[in-house]
């Protein structure tokens, strides 16, 4: 993605230099759901570093310089801003604007909406949010109660060796899947299917759960797609690039890679071949409409 001196959004709290302070939520201790985030963050950081790494694991288990910041449970809280740190912020605050003035078109032209951007809120090690207190283990995630997306930085951090280079995509794509809750949000989707799974059975919940994941991952697509069309940013392989990541990050995947026998039930993101059908649905098409994962029969 060419994003070099491009505008960075204003809609960036950062939160790194609190030194971790503030964990465990705010006073009164609401803990509404969070919305998953682009997968489970140890595994979706182990994934798509090895994928940024260009698919080799013993790369990433060796360690060589990036291999601590991928410790999940371990470290972070509010160490030093390193320059890789400020590469990955500056990355994500183009994306985040990027974001802001696609979803502003797309919006205004489909649902004749105006689009109210999301905060990012960029910690190190831990945080609260109105959901409830976020750690690096937490995963990147969308918190509906106070509209805003949080990110880890030390997520970033391990991206941003990749910045610049050919990794960089993977890294926007799950920006955009968390801003992609935001706009499921802005149309009412969240709350009808909050609604839904609170009653629901176990199943069922995980199964509206998998649409609501899949809806996300089509708008990052669409994301993509305009983002391309708008700024000329995407270059030659990066939605390949997201479109792997998707694949990395699938449930049936994941529990695979855990040793599990995959547990469709068990399912909340949807499968890898899913996420990266949907994503890809969202890229050619460009429009919210082609991202309808509740009116269909085969998801
Ligand atoms: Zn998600």
């Amino acid at each position: 993605m060419k994003w070099d001196g491009r505008r960075g959004s204003d809609n960036i709290e950062d939160r790194r230099g609190d030194g971790g302070g503030g964990f465990g939520g705010p006073p009164g201790g609401m803990r509404m759901g969070r919305i998953g985030g682009a997968g489970g963050f140890g595994l979706i950081a182990v994934a798509i570093l090895v994928w940024a790494l260009g698919g080799d694991p013993i790369a990433v288990l060796t360690g060589g310089t990036g291999g601590q910041t991928i410790q999940v449970g371990g470290g972070g809280g509010g160490g030093q801003i390193t320059p890789e740190d400020e590469q990955a912020a500056k990355f994500v605050s183009v994306t985040l604007a990027d974001t802001e003035e696609v979803w502003k078109d797309v919006l205004q032209k489909e649902a004749g909406m105006d689009y109210t951007p999301t905060t990012l809120v960029l910690f190190k090690g831990q945080t609260y949010s109105d959901c409830g207190g976020a750690t690096e283990a937490t995963g990147p995630f969308y918190c509906p109660v106070d509209k805003k997306v949080y990110l880890d930085t030390d997520f970033f951090t391990t991206m941003s060796q990749e910045l610049g280079a050919k990794g960089d995509f993977a890294a926007a794509y799950v920006v955009a899947h968390e801003v992609g809750h935001h706009v499921q949000d802005l149309l009412g989707i969240l709350d009808k299917t909050t609604r839904y799974r609170e009653q629901a059975s176990e199943a069922d919940a995980n199964a509206m759960s998998v649409r609501v994941e899949l809806q996300a991952d089509c708008f990052a697509g669409v994301w993509a797609k305009n983002a391309a069309q708008k700024f000329g940013s995407l270059e030659p392989g990066d939605i390949q690039e997201a479109v792997d990541a998707a694949s990395r990050i699938g449930d049936d995947t994941l529990q695979r890679n855990a040793g599990r026998r995959p547990m469709p039930d068990s399912f909340t993101h949807g499968t890898s071949e899913q996420r990266q059908r949907w994503l890809t649905a969202g890229y050619n098409a460009g429009t919210i409409r082609a991202c309808d994962t509740f009116g269909t029969n085969s998801l």
